[in-house]
């Protein structure tokens, strides 16, 4: 994260950048490691023209620029843990600021992953007006985590990491489910099938949007 875009977003009165993020179309894409959260957010990229955010490839590409930050993400990443809330908000919200000039709107791809991250990403930057349920089953999950793991290279894509991942988010992510639901923003996506056939549900619930 450079200086200019920390300072940005502590600033207290709101920029431009800021009041724009504000009224923005935001959706969270939520769901288990290995849903098909990432293909989908593809897609709807390629079809909507939104900005994709994951904050799991950000916070990655701190792991990978080898900061001290970095180094202690690492850690907690390979435990199959969440990482600190305030670290994700920020750097979520340095990249929404950096893209929202020219955007039509965010996926904000496995965030929220707690109750708590997503009460904080509404009262710091903005409130969500869609939420995505990626919904399949552990053991779906299980095995196309284990395929993705022959190419990922990602450190956190091994059978063992992989069972406390997802003891993760079922303990920490479905509470937000059921939080979102009580708005009635949630758009359940049934993610069994093929990714065509999960796309389809996919654009149906985007084009309510509209
Ligand atoms: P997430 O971002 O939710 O962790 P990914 O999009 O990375 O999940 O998908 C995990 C793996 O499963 C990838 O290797 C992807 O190619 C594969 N995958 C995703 N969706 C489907 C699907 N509907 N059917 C079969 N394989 C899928
Ligand atoms: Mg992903």
């Amino acid at each position: 994260m450079g200086a200019a875009c920390s300072s940005i977003s502590k600033s207290k009165v709101p920029t431009k950048e800021q009041e724009k993020l504000k009224k923005s179309k935001i959706i969270f894409v939520v769901g288990g490691p290995g849903s098909g959260k990432g293909t989908q957010c593809e897609k709807i990229v390629a079809k909507y023209g939104y900005t994709h955010l994951s904050s799991g490839d950000l916070l990655r590409a701190e792991v990978k620029s080898g900061s001290a930050r970095g180094k202690k993400l690492a850690e907690i990443m390979e435990k199959g843990e969440l990482v600190p809330l305030d670290t994700v908000l920020d750097m979520l919200k340095d990249a929404m600021l950096a893209k929202v000039a020219k955007s039509s709107g965010f996926l904000i791809d496995g965030y929220p992953r707690e109750v708590k991250q997503g009460h904080e990403f509404e009262k710091k930057i903005a409130p969500a007006s869609l939420l995505l349920y990626i919904d399949a089953g552990a053991e779906t999950m299980t095995k196309r985590l284990l395929k993705r793991a022959e190419t990922s290279g990602r450190a956190d894509d091994n059978a063992e990491t992989i069972k406390k991942r997802l003891d993760t988010y079922y303990k920490a992510t479905e509470p937000v489910i059921a939080m979102y639901e009580g708005r009635g923003i949630v758009r359940k996506i049934n993610a069994e099938g093929s990714v065509d056939q999960v796309f389809e549900q996919v654009c149906a619930a985007l084009d309510t949007l509209k």
